[in-house]
């Protein structure tokens, strides 16, 4: 859903590397992230001599010597036609978007492509349940509507616990879904045991987060607080209209809880100033 990355001036060591799994999203780029609790540090990006090692900022803890709030200096939003809808890049609405044709080269003009996928009925595709899946596609499940046919909720999270487990500054998580609407492919109730692909990682006391052994993707998120339902991580939701999923979601446009914990302030006062663009797109 998000993906913050910043460049590194020199590569990391061989010993930082040795720490993380490698996994490649694509042939030119590998994603780095911890076994232990599946936050993604870092990824390469690597194209025929023009090689680049970037940091997820999320993964940055504390930032030494003074320090203003302001983490990152937003200089665009990338592939936001995979999004379908704009996803969280209509929270920033002054970075500079890239869209890609079909022939792979950028468009910069998001807004009118957006405009003319909304013109098409995107959040109208007669979907009946939601498919989730990793990347690497070994964790799949299916979110059905509620029989009363109420949305379900959506939200941003800013809390340090979100941030260091996803290796991301802004979380975003399908709430409070509750668990008999979760299922496995075949029907079977999601209760919430470890599948196979499946690797625990309780990040507090009562807490457990769920993410792919393979390719790290961020799953759920229990807390037996509320035993009855789960979170489950956005960035897995394969929903057609898009990836904010509106024909089955209804976003807060109202708060993001644990505000005051993020590391980058600056970046949370331009995302909040614009939460309510996650149900105008
Ligand atoms: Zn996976
Ligand atoms: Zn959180």
């Amino acid at each position: 859903m998000t993906y913050n990355a910043m460049p590194l001036s020199s590569p990391p060591t061989e010993t930082f590397k040795e720490k993380l799994v490698k996994y490649a999203t694509s042939d030119k780029i590998s994603r780095y992230w911890c076994s232990t609790c599946g936050s993604h540090v870092a990824n390469y990006h690597g194209s025929g001599g023009d090689d680049q090692w970037k940091v997820c900022t999320g993964a940055i803890d504390e930032v030494l010597g003074e320090y203003d709030g302001k983490l990152e200096k937003y200089t665009g939003h990338i592939f936001v036609a995979d999004t379908r809808d704009g996803g969280l890049s209509v929270c920033l609405p002054d970075a500079p978007s890239y869209m890609e044709d079909a022939e792979g080269s950028p468009s910069k003009d998001t807004k009118k492509e957006l405009k003319q996928l909304r013109e098409a009925g995107i959040h109208d595709t007669g979907e009946e349940m939601i498919e989730a899946k990793c990347h690497c596609e070994k964790v799949r499940f299916f979110i059905k509507p509620a029989e009363n046919g109420k949305k379900l909720q959506a939200v941003l999270c800013a809390c340090r616990s979100c941030r260091l487990s996803l290796g991301q500054p802004i979380v975003s998580w399908a709430a409070n879904v509750p668990r008999e609407q979760i299922v496995w492919p075949d029907g079977s109730a999601f209760d919430g045991n470890p599948h196979q692909s499946l690797k625990v990682y309780r990040s507090s006391e009562g807490v457990e987060r769920r993410f792919c052994s393979t390719c790290g993707a961020s799953v759920c998120f229990a807390s037996n607080k509320e035993p009855e339902t789960l979170d489950v991580a956005f960035g897995i939701l394969r929903a057609k209209d898009g990836s904010l999923a509106k024909s089955f979601f209804k976003w807060d446009t109202e708060k993001i809880p644990f505000l005051e914990d993020a590391l980058d302030q600056d970046l949370f006062t331009l995302v909040k100033r614009n939460l309510s663009a996650l149900e105008d797109a």
